[in-house]
């Protein structure tokens, strides 16, 4: 149980974001719902929140923006008093192939999904340490280990969040912060509804459970990483893929 815990969830709004912000809530947390830019949809999951019995609001802030972020985990603490849990979701695409890809494309990737993740773990790692305790959980990818033509950006970025979830697993162990990530294989979210069916289907022949992954499948493991179960645990990478990856 997390009761009386604080999650800050990093693009919460939708997708896998919401699914994990949903389950640490009936888990007993207190929720953060970061978004980026529709908050009616923020404000639907802080409602779905506050039915399961917990506190949450709503906050809009860019991830890839040092201020807003820092701004965002002071008001998170002001209402709360404690950041006891960071989950690093929010998450873009910008595909093309490397000749077509631009500088534009490559920038906003890496400064949401890789600088993202940065600013935020810098920012509650202040708080963390004080506590002496704190759970940082980054969602990578399975492409991040992967690879995948027409992703150079993405793949960077995601492969970037593995080994910065390695060395600040290594920098703060000692302060009683644990650092985990999880790598969800394809997962059917908007981000997927773009892919053409085609691709789906040779995706679903590389995939031994032969389905692609829900949500909540994503959201459980990120449950257990920030429950005490997980208490041993630090500087991993789950792989939640149906089987994808076996590396
Ligand atoms: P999604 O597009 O539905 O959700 C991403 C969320 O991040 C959105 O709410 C968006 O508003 C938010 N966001 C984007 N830029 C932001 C910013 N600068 N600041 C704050 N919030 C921002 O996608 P999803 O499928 O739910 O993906 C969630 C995470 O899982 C991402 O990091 C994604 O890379 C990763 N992932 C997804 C899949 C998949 O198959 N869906 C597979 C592997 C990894």
């Amino acid at each position: 149980m997390l009761t009386g815990q604080t999650a800050v969830v990093t693009g919460a709004s939708r997708g896998i974001g919401k699914a994990i912000a949903l389950e640490l809530a009936a888990k007993g947390a207190n929720i953060v719902v970061n978004y980026a830019g529709n908050r009616d949809r923020a404000e639907e999951v802080v409602a779905n929140i506050k039915a399961l019995g917990q506190e949450a609001f709503a906050y809009q802030a860019d991830v890839a923006s040092e201020g807003e972020v820092a701004a965002m985990m002071k008001e998170a603490i002001g209402r709360f008093q404690s950041i006891d849990i960071l989950v690093n979701n929010a998450g873009i695409t910008r595909d093309n192939l490397l000749m077509r890809m631009k500088e534009d494309d490559w920038d906003a990737v890496i400064n949401t999904n890789l600088k993202g993740v940065f600013h935020c773990a810098k920012a509650v790692s202040r708080q963390m340490m004080k506590q002496r305790a704190g759970r940082i959980i980054n969602v990578s990818s399975v492409v991040g280990v992967m690879g995948n033509a027409g992703q150079a950006n993405y793949v960077a970025a995601k492969a970037g969040v593995i080994g910065l979830t390695k060395s600040l697993a290594r920098e703060l162990a000692g302060r009683g912060i644990l650092v985990n990530a999880v790598a969800p294989g394809f997962i059917t979210t908007d981000m997927t509804d773009e892919l053409a069916s085609e691709t789906k289907e040779q995706l679903l022949q590389q995939i031994p459970l032969a389905k692609l992954g829900e949500p909540e499948d994503i959201a459980r493991v990120v449950r257990f990483l920030a429950s005490d179960d997980a208490a041993y645990l630090t500087g991993q990478t789950i792989h939640v893929d149906g089987g994808m990856v076996m590396p």
